[in-house]
């Protein structure tokens, strides 16, 4: 008989409003950067969301501000995980994330007591 106690994440839970808020927030900061830039022609569809890749990120870093790439490789890692069923699970002591906590940040990758104490480091 094959083990059934592997860990994972609740499927129970639906990411979609959350999802939704990352790529919203993703958008922004592209849109804003955009506004930045609009008499220098930037070629970027807007409507495709998706279009973030690690080339892009290289791209742009020289014109993004540190604080918007952070916040975009964190929104690209927080979509990736929900994509891949890796999402809200605690990178310290893989507990779930409560989804109050989720949902007010959703590009949060820890608990709130790991992350307090990662501060507090
Ligand atoms: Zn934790």
């Amino acid at each position: 008989m094959k083990k059934e106690n592997v860990k994972k994440v609740s499927t129970t839970r639906d990411y979609s409003a959350i999802r939704t808020s990352l790529l919203n927030l993703q958008t922004d900061i592209i849109n804003r950067h955009n506004q930045h830039k609009q008499d220098n022609e930037v070629d970027v569809s807007g409507d495709d969301v998706d279009f973030i890749t690690g080339v892009f990120l290289v791209e742009m870093s020289n014109q993004l501000s540190k604080r918007d790439i952070a916040l975009i490789e964190k929104i690209t890692s927080a979509l990736d995980k929900i994509d891949n069923d890796r999402f809200g699970s605690c990178e310290e002591c893989e507990e779930e994330i409560p989804m109050r906590r989720l949902e007010a940040n959703p590009y949060c990758t820890c608990c709130v007591p790991c992350a307090e104490s990662l501060e507090a480091k």
